[in-house]
């Protein structure tokens, strides 16, 4: 990880500007809601694997993802098992946001597409929600996203078929990447999966045959959107169809002054 970022090459928006206009939660907070919060803020550049947080770990700080950063929520188990529960990208945030304060992590999430994201520690955030019925708003409601999420997974891992899942997961990555290459090992979608290698490597095939991925060095690259929209199971829809509902258009723009993002 590092506490540093360069302007991107020819744009005209800062890297603070990308935060506030790209990721969904920052973009609703106001000028005098992000003055408050922008000496608490630094940004950060996450690579693949970093771990954000570990299980039991003290919450310190809230990471809202912009570009194409995206997190996972995994639970391991005893005997090297583990699942993915709920993935994070510029749609929302990372760390304290459920629990409402210092608590800590339950899950462990981790990096899987590399990417920026703002960091605002949590005392800050905290005594802005305190200050601001809107952000508490805010953050109630994106909470209930979440919880939404880790509920169909549930659901999802019980009942639908490794294929429909693995097409779920391929169209909600590629939603918080905003890229049809998704840099990513099968091995590592196996895990996310909780299923064997060789199980994500014959979907991986099938996939390829049926046109809908390519697959070549470590990276995914969606070429059918509407067939793996087919292939899926109702819980991609489900979920992205509570998202529009609990967050929807809440006060998107208020602080996308400038036209960054
Ligand atoms: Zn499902």
């Amino acid at each position: 990880m590092t506490s540093s970022l360069a302007p991107p090459t020819g744009a005209t928006c800062s890297p603070l500007d990308l935060a506030f206009g790209q990721n969904r939660l920052l973009a609703t907070f106001d000028r005098e809601l992000r003055a408050a919060l922008e000496p608490a803020a630094s940004l950060v550049e996450l690579e693949a694997g970093d771990k954000v947080l570990t299980a039991g770990q003290a919450v310190e700080r809230t990471l809202f993802p912009f570009g194409p950063l995206m997190i996972s929520l995994i639970v391991d188990l005893a005997g090297g098992r583990s699942v993915e529960v709920a993935s994070i990208g510029k749609e929302g945030a990372v760390g304290g946001i459920v629990s409402c304060g210092h608590a800590p992590a339950h899950a462990r999430a981790e990096v899987q597409i590399a990417g920026p994201a703002l960091s605002i520690s949590l005392d800050a955030l905290e005594q802005a929600k305190h200050d601001s019925p809107f952000l508490q708003n805010l953050f109630c409601r994106y909470s209930d996203y979440l919880l939404s999420q880790v509920m169909q997974s549930v659901a999802c891992n019980a009942f639908h078929s490794i294929e429909a899942r693995a097409a779920r997961w391929l169209l909600t990555a590629q939603d918080r990447v905003g890229d049809e290459r998704l840099a990513l090992t099968q091995e590592a979608l196996a895990s996310l999966l909780g299923v064997q290698r060789t199980t994500v490597n014959a979907v991986a095939r099938q996939f390829q045959e049926q046109g809908f991925i390519a697959y070549r060095r470590g990276a995914i690259q969606v070429r059918d959107r509407a067939g793996l929209e087919r292939q899926a199971c109702e819980c991609y829809a489900a979920v992205e169809g509570h998202f529009a509902a609990v967050i929807g258009e809440t006060g998107q723009g208020r602080a996308a002054e400038g036209g960054c993002g």
